[in-house]
């Protein structure tokens, strides 16, 4: 094995400390839920925490699939709790979120994907907390009717997000258990089924991509109508995870983003520390204020 690039100084962040993230730890732990910053142990959480933003995963912590970059535990799932929807809601009022991101793990055991669960979470933040505008983070439901997206786009969320997450070429390596041209199908699909919906998604960078495989991905993406874009550095969870091939400069991700934007995308964040859900609110209520 190739010993791992050296993490540079623009990766390293403060370790969580305030109070405002020790208030949104004890509301999450109380309504029992899971969220995706300490799942996958995201250097975001001192800052997101600490200002109340937090991203729900729904429908256990236990994934049907294996991604060599994900550190969320692969095996048989556990059955779906009914009442996690409200908790989700509760939760969100809360912590008077005005916006919410709501993924979960793939469940490739379930017969819809989760897609009722996720319309009934959707369903249930709205009803509690009607002003918060709500973003999901969606598996690719590649085993499922297309009936499936249908459920989840009825449930009108203001954001529908689902990540590339790397290039084409490195699929069979890094998201073995899905399918690029799937996941960019599933994202017009929702286009066309709603087109007043914002569509959104993302990829990791430093896996062995080349930057013309990036900007052929946002060419894919903006030929499927995507309209917000998310590139961040992939970071390594465990040494059992798939290595870290570079650290991508600050200066390239600037030039990602120019280039994004000029492909038309509405919304663009790049940075070495942007996720999938990293400021989604702020930027989200910059873009309807516009
Ligand atoms: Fe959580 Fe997203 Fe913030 Fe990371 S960037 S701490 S996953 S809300
Ligand atoms: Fe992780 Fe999602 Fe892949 Fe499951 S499908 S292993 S939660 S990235």
């Amino acid at each position: 094995d190739q010993a791992q690039p050296k993490k540079p100084d623009w990766i390293r962040v403060k370790a969580p400390t305030s109070q405002g993230y020790k208030d949104t730890r004890e509301i999450l732990k109380k309504n029992r839920l899971v969220t995706v910053c300490e799942e996958a142990g995201c250097p975001n959480v001192g800052e997101c925490w600490s200002q109340g933003h937090a991203t729900m995963m729904i429908m256990g912590e236990i994934c049907t699939r294996g991604c060599s970059f994900c550190n969320v535990a692969t095996g048989k799932p556990d059955t779906l709790d009914a009442f996690e929807p409200g908790r989700v809601a509760h939760a969100v009022q809360t912590l008077g979120l005005k916006h919410v991101v709501v993924t979960s793990v793939d469940r490739d055991d379930l017969q819809d994907g989760g897609a009722e669960h996720f319309a009934q979470t959707i369903r249930a933040v709205r009803h509690r907390a009607p002003d918060t505008t709500i973003e999901i983070l969606t598996p690719d439901f590649l085993k499922c009717s297309p009936r499936a997206l249908e459920i989840v786009v009825e449930a009108r969320p203001d954001v529908f997000n689902h990540n590339l997450e790397t290039v084409p070429g490195l699929y069979p390596e890094v998201r073995p258990g899905a399918r690029y041209f799937h996941s960019l199908r599933l994202l017009q699909r929702v286009k066309e089924l709603d087109p007043t919906m914002f569509t959104k998604s993302g990829i990791m960078v430093g896996l062995g991509e080349t930057a013309m495989q990036v900007k052929q991905v946002m060419d894919d993406m903006r030929a499927a109508d995507i309209d917000f874009l998310t590139i961040g550095q992939y970071l390594q969870p465990t040494p059992k995870h798939h290595r870290v091939d570079r650290f991508v400069t600050p200066d390239e991700f600037k030039e990602y983003e120019r280039a994004a934007y000029g492909k038309g995308f509405l919304m663009v964040s790049a940075t070495p520390l942007t996720r999938s859900s990293y400021h989604a609110g702020d930027d989200f209520a910059r873009l309807r204020a516009a």
